[in-house]
C-alpha cells in the first residue's frame, strides 16, 4: 500500500536506513523523514499483512498517532472507544473496572494491523521517506568510515546509510545486531539474552457474532492460556481506510498468548480455542455465537524484558529494542513512542549526524531518552503481567481488585494506560 520503489542501491544513500516497516520502524522512519533527514525503510512483506497481536491501543498511542496528522484517518477503521475492562479469571468472581477516562479527548481504541501499519508505513512516505518493498535485509556492515552498508538480499551491492535503525520486530537477528568493528562478515557479539521464558507462544484471529459490548475489552484465561477479546473495527477491514463496504459487520480480534506445553498437548490454534471456551465462563459466553473470518496466526516464542537500545551506531526501536507482554497492550505505544523520540533526537543531532560523526553521543542521547520514558512502563507492565497469567493469583488478584478497584486503576496507570 505504501508508495515503494525499485531497489537501486546505488542510486542514493541516506541519513538513516530503517530495517523493517512495522510500527517502529514505520514511525521512526516518519518522524525523521518529518525533520528533513534522508531516510529509507526496508520492509520484507508486502503490505497489507495481518500480524499478531491483541491490537488494542491506549490514548498514549493515538496521541503518537495524532502527532503524525494521522488519527481521522486511522480512527475511521478502528473500533469504538474502549470504557471498560471485563476480566475473566479461570476461577473467582469476574470483575469489570472503568478504564481511565480518555486523555485529551483520545480514548483507548483497537485497530486491526493491517489497515495501522499499511497506513503507518504510507505516512512515512508521504513525509518523504523511500520505500523498498518487498526486501529483505540479511546484513548490516559497519560502521566504516563512510557510514553503514545494508545489504538487502538479492541486490548486488549495498545501500548506503550514516545510521541503521534496527526495527525488526526481533532480537534474534544476531549479524544485523552485532557490532562489526567495521569487520564486515562478523557476527560479533552473541545475540541479545533471551529475556523471558520463552515459552509462551502466541496466536491471534478475527472473528465476528461476538457477544462483548463494544465499550469492553475482555481478558483473562485458563491454565496455560491468556487471552483478550475486543472490537477491532469491521469486518475484512480494507487497508484503505476510506473503503467502508464492509461497515456493519463488527469484527473483533482474540489474541492468546500460551504455554507451548498446552500448544503441543493441543497442537492448533482452534483446539486451543475450544479449551479457552470450555473452561473459562466468560470467553465461553462471549464466544458462544462466534465465527471466524479469517484463519489463526501465530508466533513466538515471546520473550519480555529490555533488549539494546543503542550500540555501534544502531538504533534499535520498537521489539527489537524491548518487549513489553502481550497482556498489557503497550506495545504498539512503546514503539510508537520510541519512533517519536528517535526522531526528536536525531533532529537535536542531525548537524552530527550529516558530518558522519558523533554516532556514540546520539545514541546515548537516545538510550537516555529510551530508559526515561519508557524503561519503568515495560518493567511494571511486565510484572503486572506475571499476576495475571497465573490462574490462582488471578483469582486471588480479581477478588483482591473487586475490593479495592482503585489498585486496579493504579495498575492500569503504571503500565502506561
Ligand atoms: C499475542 C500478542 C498480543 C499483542 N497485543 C498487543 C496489543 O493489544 N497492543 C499493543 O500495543 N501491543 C500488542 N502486542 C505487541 C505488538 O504487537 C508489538 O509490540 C509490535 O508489533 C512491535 O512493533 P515493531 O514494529 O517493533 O515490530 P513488528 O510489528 O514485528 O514489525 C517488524 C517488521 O520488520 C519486518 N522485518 C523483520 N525482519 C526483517 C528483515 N530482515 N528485513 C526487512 N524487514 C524485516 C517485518 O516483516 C515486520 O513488518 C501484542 C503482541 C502479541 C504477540
Amino acid at each position: 500500500m505504501s508508495d515503494s520503489v525499485p531497489l537501486n542501491p546505488n542510486a542514493n544513500s541516506y541519513d538513516v536506513a530503517v530495517i523493517g516497516g512495522g510500527p517502529a520502524g514505520a514511525a521512526a522512519a516518519a518522524f525523521m523523514a518529518r525533520t528533513g533527514l534522508r531516510v529509507c525503510v526496508l520492509e520484507q512483506k508486502r503490505f497489507p499483512r495481518q500480524k499478531v497481536c491483541g491490537e488494542f491501543i491506549p490514548p498514549a498511542g493515538w496521541r503518537v498517532l495524532a502527532d503524525l496528522d494521522l488519527a481521522p484517518r486511522l480512527g475511521r477503521a478502528a473500533g469504538p472507544d474502549l470504557q471498560y475492562v471485563a476480566v475473566y479469571p479461570q476461577w473467582g468472581p469476574e470483575l469489570c473496572a472503568a478504564l481511565p477516562a480518555a486523555a485529551g479527548g483520545l480514548a483507548a481504541r483497537a485497530i486491526s494491523r493491517d489497515v495501522l501499519d499499511s497506513i503507518l508505513l504510507q505516512r512515512a512516505a508521504e513525509l518523504g521517506a523511500v520505500i523498498f518493498q518487498p526486501v529483505h535485509v540479511n546484513h548490516v556492515r559497519g560502521p566504516t568510515q563512510t557510514g553503514f552498508e545494508v545489504f538487502p538480499v538479492g541486490s548486488p551491492s549495498p545501500l548506503r546509510a550514516r545510521a541503521v535503525v534496527l526495527a525488526h520486530g526481533s532480537p534474534r537477528l544476531g549479524a544485523m545486531n552485532a557490532v562489526s568493528g567495521g569487520n564486515a562478515e562478523s557476527a560479533g557479539r552473541p545475540p541479545a539474552p533471551r529475556c523471558g521464558s520463552g515459552d509462551l507462544v502466541c496466536f491471534k484471529i478475527h472473528l465476528e457474532n461476538v457477544r462483548l459490548p463494544d465499550n469492553t475489552i475482555a481478558i483473562g484465561g485458563v491454565e496455560g492460556l491468556y487471552a483478550g477479546l475486543l472490537r477491532t473495527g469491521n469486518s475484512a477491514p480494507a487497508a484503505d481506510a476510506g473503503d467502508d463496504t464492509c461497515k456493519n459487520r463488527a469484527c473483533y480480534n482474540l489474541a492468546l498468548v500460551v504455554d507451548r506445553k498446552l500448544v503441543r498437548r493441543y497442537g492448533s490454534g482452534v483446539e486451543l480455542y475450544g479449551y479457552l471456551r470450555r473452561h473459562n465462563a466468560g470467553f465461553g459466553r462471549s464466544l458462544r455465537t462466534a465465527r471466524f473470518t479469517g484463519e489463526f496466526l501465530s508466533c513466538g516464542p515471546m520473550e519480555p524484558g529490555v533488549r539494546e537500545v543503542y550500540a555501534d551506531g544502531r538504533f534499535f526501536v520498537g521489539n527489537a529494542a524491548g518487549e513489553v507482554h502481550a497482556l498489557i497492550g503497550e506495545g504498539l505505544t512503546l514503539a510508537l513512542g520510541a519512533g517519536q523520540l528517535l526522531g526528536r533526537v536525531m533532529s537535536e543531532h542531525r548537524a552530527a549526524l550529516a558530518a558522519g560523526k558523533d554516532l556514540a553521543i546520539i545514541g546515548a542521547a537516545y538510550r537516555r531518552g529510551w530508559l526515561n520514558e519508557f524503561g519503568s512502563r515495560l518493567h511494571a507492565g511486565n510484572a503486572f503481567s506475571q499476576v495475571l497469567m497465573k490462574p490462582l493469583l488471578s483469582a486471588a488478584a480479581t477478588a483482591y481488585l473487586h475490593a479495592f478497584p482503585d489498585i486496579f486503576d493504579l495498575c492500569i496507570r503504571w503500565s502506561g494506560k
